[in-house]
């Protein structure tokens, strides 16, 4: 049977009493899929639009019993070595997989969910928020779920929460515009300016995104906060800065804010949970002192711009 989008989405985390994704304390609610595959992204289970297998190889005990359990045969096993063929988790009902694995070495990343479902956990959440807290939608890219996210957003406004979303913009511009509404705050990501080495570290070309960012700014009327992930030697030069600050400026916003955030291996482990290979072999971090030299371009270009969790918000 079909699944009617407007009630269900698949997420797959929510968090309670967030800091750092909008005022106050905060439920961020995860939603599946992303267009974007960025080199530097924390959550790559969130990648896919469906449900997918975890597995910590550490708790394996090899007894293939994942391998019975699998209605589509998409787990074998090699040498010790288990491999998952995840395009065929695309249509799994049951994820036995992991009911199966009495070792907890398989867990499934994702959850098929109503909006009443999630709106209850949010009711729940709204009595320790204070009185700033609200809903931030992340994910994954939360409008790749656009009927879902609407509807869900809509309910949150109605019954008066201050709601956020986090999004990559990489989806139509009918989509982006029907949120608007129902919207107080927008984090919009940005990752490079120039199209080639957009491609290059995110798979899609930015000419959608950034068509997106001109419609946000002439129609939004909440608050639009910037977010650059800073990745040396990708988009850390001064040139790719004053790049970021001339086209914020040259879009019709009366405030100008960017959030930048340092590059963090936080997801390291979850590429190799999920059988995905990590960029980043080798290790590297953002040197402090150039994330505030950012800032200062930024500044200079009056655009106000804030470091990771300095962010008042
Ligand atoms: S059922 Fe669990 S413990 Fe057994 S082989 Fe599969 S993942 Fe490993
Ligand atoms: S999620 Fe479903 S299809 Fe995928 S490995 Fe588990 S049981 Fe098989």
């Amino acid at each position: 049977m079909e699944i009617d989008r407007k009630i269900y989405g698949t997420i797959f985390d929510i968090q309670g009493h967030s800091v750092h994704d909008g005022p106050g304390s905060r439920t961020l609610i995860f939603l599946k899929g992303c267009p974007m595959k960025c080199r530097w992204c924390s959550n790559p289970e969130g990648q896919n639009l469906f449900p997918e297998p975890l597995y910590l190889k550490q708790k394996c005990i090899y007894d293939s019993l994942c391998v019975r359990g699998c209605p589509e045969r998409a787990i074998k096993i090699d040498n010790d070595i288990l491999l998952v063929d995840r395009k065929k988790c695309a249509n799994c009902k049951e994820y036995l997989c992991a009911k199966v694995c009495c070792s907890g070495a398989l867990r499934i990343a994702g959850r098929r969910v109503s909006i009443d479902e999630v709106f209850t956990i949010i009711q729940r959440d709204r009595a320790f928020w204070g009185n700033d807290g609200g809903v931030t939608l992340t994910g994954g890219e939360p409008l790749m779920q656009g009927e879902f996210t609407l509807n869900l957003l809509r309910k949150c406004y109605d019954s008066y929460i201050h709601t956020a979303i986090e999004t990559c913009g990489y989806v139509s511009n009918k989509t982006v515009k029907s949120v608007l509404p129902y919207l107080d705050w927008i984090f919009f990501d940005l990752k490079h300016i120039n199209e080639k080495k957009h491609i290059e570290a995110t798979g899609v070309s930015n000419k959608l995104i950034l068509d997106n960012v001109k419609l946000v700014a002439s129609e939004f009327k909440g608050r639009l906060i910037f977010r650059i992930v800073i990745i040396p030697d990708y988009n850390d030069s001064d040139e790719e800065t004053k790049a970021f600050a001339d086209f914020i400026n040259s879009l019709p916003l009366k405030i100008k804010e960017v959030n930048i955030l340092p590059l963090h291996h936080m997801g390291k482990e979850k590429y190799a949970m999920s059988g995905r290979d990590y960029y980043f072999s080798d290790i590297i971090y953002e040197n402090e002192e150039r994330l505030f030299e950012i800032k200062r371009i930024f500044n200079k270009n009056n655009i106000e711009c804030n470091i990771g969790a300095d962010t008042p918000f």
